[in-house]
């Protein structure tokens, strides 16, 4: 049997048909259309191109987006200042800071300035804690995007073991919360493991966000497994942080292309929960 496809881009396709439906409605009883706020900051060539495609997604499915650019020079008080007008703004209803900020900045601090009714990027402790203990917050919009991914394709996580490598606040941490939450027992690796081989070949489903090009070998993944790869680098016209092979394609249950597998989910999450965001502030859900 072929291994099934988690095909994210189908998938987001899916789901800005549903948003479409849902801005219009929000448009006719509010006469409001949803605005996401994206805040550049700095010439990084890739952080621009995420966020372009992030405006992109707004206006396909008949939102508005806020582009704000500053220059890399900018002070962690000139963004926090940037943030709480943002936060102000009643016509704003989701903000989403591009990381990374420049290293002069305090990231931490300007994430966490974003108030929680806004956070639709899900990447404030406060969220973060939320999340984790199971009370109403967004999800981090790549780990959320994931679980979306795998609820669609009915992959049972219940019972099973899920390892996680990598333990980023954007990513893998909230990824793991998401899985335990789902009654998966997780394992969480990251660069100070030692038996990294071992313990992936343990798992029922594995999710890459190491940041390395094919770092995770096929042969360290058993059969059957699930594979989840949240990596995207350009070399060889792209691949993930999983070394998915044909033939490792071959012997397990399930994995996410790359690309077209996590990234349009990523966006696609983010864009949802700026809808949720303005739907609540409309008083429509
Ligand atoms: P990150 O902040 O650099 O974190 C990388 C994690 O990998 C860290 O926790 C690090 O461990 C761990 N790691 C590094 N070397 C390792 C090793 N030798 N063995 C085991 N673990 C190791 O990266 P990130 O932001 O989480 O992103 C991870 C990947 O996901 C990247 O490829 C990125 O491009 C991708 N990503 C994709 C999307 C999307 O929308 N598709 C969004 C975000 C990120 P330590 O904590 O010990 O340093």
């Amino acid at each position: 049997m072929s291994a099934l496809v988690l095909d994210g881009k189908k998938l987001a396709t899916l789901v800005e048909a549903d948003l479409t439906a849902r801005v219009l409605t929000i448009k006719e009883k509010t006469t409001q259309t949803p605005i996401l706020a994206t805040i550049l900051v700095g010439d990084d060539a890739s952080s621009a191109t995420y966020v372009k495609m992030k405006g992109n997604a707004c206006r396909r499915v008949g939102m508005d987006s806020l582009s704000v650019t500053l220059p890399s020079h900018t002070t962690t008080q000139e963004l926090l200042a940037q943030i709480e007008q943002l936060n102000n703004n009643p016509n704003v209803h989701g903000i989403l800071l591009q990381h990374p900020v420049p290293h002069q900045i305090d990231e931490r601090a300007c994430f966490d300035a974003i108030q929680l009714n806004k956070d639709v990027d899900g990447v404030t402790c406060l969220g973060f804690g939320r999340m984790s203990m199971g009370e109403a917050a967004y999800g981090s919009a790549t780990p959320q995007g994931i679980m979306t991914l795998l609820k669609h394709h009915n992959i049972q996580l219940e019972g099973k073991h899920a390892v996680v490598v990598g333990r980023s606040a954007i990513l893998g941490k909230p990824m793991a919360m998401m899985l335990l939450a789902a009654n998966a027992t997780v394992t969480i690796c990251h660069s100070k493991t030692p038996n990294l081989a071992e313990l992936i070949k343990q798992a029922d489903i594995v999710v890459g966000a190491v940041g390395k090009p094919r770092f995770i070998k096929a042969e360290w993944i058993k059969d059957g497994a699930t594979v989840v790869d949240a990596g995207y680098h350009t070399v060889d016209g792209g691949v993930g942080d999983i070394d998915i092979s044909d033939a490792l394609k071959a012997r397990v249950s399930a994995y996410t292309p790359v690309p077209g597998g996590v990234g349009p989910m990523t966006i696609a999450t983010l864009i949802t929960q700026t809808v949720m965001a303005a739907e609540k502030a409309a008083n429509l859900s």
